[in-house]
C-alpha cells in the first residue's frame, strides 16, 4: 500500500485554492490538511506550485478509437499534461475491451454522420453496442463542409440522443445557420465545442446572442481549442472580455496537433493560452476539472480532490514554458511563460514526472 505525500502546494480541489499537503494511500486520497507529518513512500515538495485534481479533457481523438488519420496515443497525450480522464469525441472504431485496457480514465461519444442534410445513425448504433456503458453521448459534425444547409440534422441528432438518454456534442466551425439556432436545438447539459471558431456565423454575431442563450439554458460552451485550427484567438479574447467564458477547456488533440511550433501541444498549452487571453486562474482550473467532469456527468468520480476518492492529481508550475501559435485569421498568441505539468498521479501511482 504505497503512500505519496505532496507537500507545501497551493491546492485546487475543484472548488477553490488553498494551501495544504495531500497524502495518498493506495488508490485513494487519505488526507488533505496543512503540515501532514505521516510517513510516506515518496515525498514531493510542491512549494510555489499548484496541486490540482487530475484534469479532465472532454474532447480528444485517440488512436484506436478515432479514424487512423487523427488518433493520438492515449497516455502520451494525457499524462504529461496532468490529464487523468478523457472523453473521445466522435469514436468510430475500437471497442469496450480497448477502453478498459487504456490507463487513462475514459468515456466516449459515438459519431453520428450527416448525409444530404440528415443525421445518419448507422455508425452510432454500432458504436453504442461496441462501447457499452462507456458511450455517454453522440458527436455531430455540423459544418458547411459536410454539405449541411440548415438546422435539420441537429434536431434529428437531439431527438435520437434524448430517446437514448445520451448527451449531444456539436462540432461547428463553419455554420450554415446562426449559432443561436444550434443552441436553441440543444438541451441543458449538451455541449457546443469549438465555441470561439472564426468561421461563418461565429459567436460574435448579434452581440454574443448564442453565448447568452447557452448560459441561460445550461448548454455547455467548450473551448475545443484544436491548436491553431478551430479557435479564433480574437473571438476567444473578445468573448472573455464580454464575460462569456468557456465552461470547459478541452484540447481536441489529434496526431496532427500534438506537436506545434513553440511547444508540445496539450492541455497545459490550452490553459496557458486561456490565461494569455484574459481568463483568471480559478476559472481556468474549474474549466479543466470540476466543470469538465460535470459536463460528462462524472462529477462523482472525476474533477475533485477529496478524501476517500481516487488519488488522481497533478502538480503544475507557471514557468518558462513557451507557446507560439497563429490562427487561420492571422491572430498570433505568443508567450514565454505557461503552465507546465511536473507530476501526474493516477489512482495513487506516479504516471508522469518531469
Ligand atoms: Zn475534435
Amino acid at each position: 500500500m504505497a503512500r505519496i505525500l505532496v507537500k507545501n502546494g497551493r491546492v485546487w480541489d475543484g472548488k477553490s485554492f488553498f494551501f495544504a499537503d495531500v497524502l495518498t494511500n493506495d488508490k485513494l486520497i487519505e488526507k488533505i490538511a496543512p503540515n501532514i507529518t505521516d510517513s510516506a513512500n515518496y515525498v514531493f515538495d510542491a512549494k510555489k506550485k499548484i496541486v490540482s485534481a487530475g484534469l479532465v479533457d472532454i474532447h480528444v481523438h485517440l488512436k484506436g478509437l478515432a479514424s487512423d488519420a487523427f488518433g493520438v496515443g492515449a497516455e502520451i497525450s494525457s499524462f504529461p499534461f496532468g490529464v487523468t480522464a478523457v472523453n473521445d469525441a466522435g469514436s468510430v472504431q475500437g471497442d469496450r475491451a480497448l477502453l478498459d485496457y487504456l490507463l487513462v480514465k475514459n468515456t466516449v461519444f459515438v459519431c453520428a454522420s450527416i448525409r444530404q442534410n440528415h443525421a445518419n445513425f448507422d455508425a452510432a448504433e454500432k458504436g453504442l453496442e461496441r462501447y457499452g456503458d462507456k458511450a455517454i453521448g453522440i458527436k455531430v459534425y455540423f459544418d458547411k463542409s459536410e454539405n449541411v444547409c440548415d438546422i435539420t440534422p441537429i434536431k434529428e441528432a437531439c431527438a435520437y440522443a434524448k430517446n437514448r438518454n445520451l448527451k449531444v456534442m456539436v462540432h461547428c466551425t463553419l455554420s450554415p445557420t446562426p449559432m443561436v439556432e444550434i443552441v436553441n436545438a440543444l438541451s441543458e447539459g449538451d455541449i457546443l465545442t469549438h465555441v470561439f471558431h472564426g468561421g461563418e456565423n461565429s459567436c460574435l454575431f448579434n452581440n454574443f446572442e448564442a453565448l447568452k442563450l447557452a448560459k441561460e439554458k445550461g448548454v455547455i460552451l467548450d473551448l475545443g481549442l484544436a491548436g491553431n485550427v478551430h479557435t479564433d484567438f480574437l473571438n476567444f479574447k473578445k468573448s472573455v472580455e464580454a464575460g462569456f467564458l468557456p465552461d470547459v477547456i478541452s484540447t481536441d488533440i489529434t496526431c496532427l496537433s500534438a506537436f506545434k511550433r513553440g511547444g508540445r501541444y496539450g492541455m497545459t498549452m490550452c490553459m496557458s493560452i486561456a490565461k494569455h487571453l484574459g481568463m483568471g486562474e480559478e476559472d481556468i482550473f474549474k474549466a479543466v476539472t470540476s466543470s469538465a467532469a460535470k459536463s460528462l456527468d462524472k462529477e462523482n468520480e472525476w474533477g475533485y480532490l477529496k478524501v476517500g476518492k481516487s488519488a488522481d492529481l497533478a502538480v503544475f508550475d507557471y514557468t518558462n514554458e513557451p507557446f507560439d501559435l497563429t490562427d487561420k485569421s492571422g491572430n498570433r498568441v505568443k508567450n514565454d511563460l505557461g503552465y507546465k505539468c511536473i507530476l501526474t498521479i493516477l489512482d495513487g501511482q506516479i504516471v508522469y514526472k518531469n
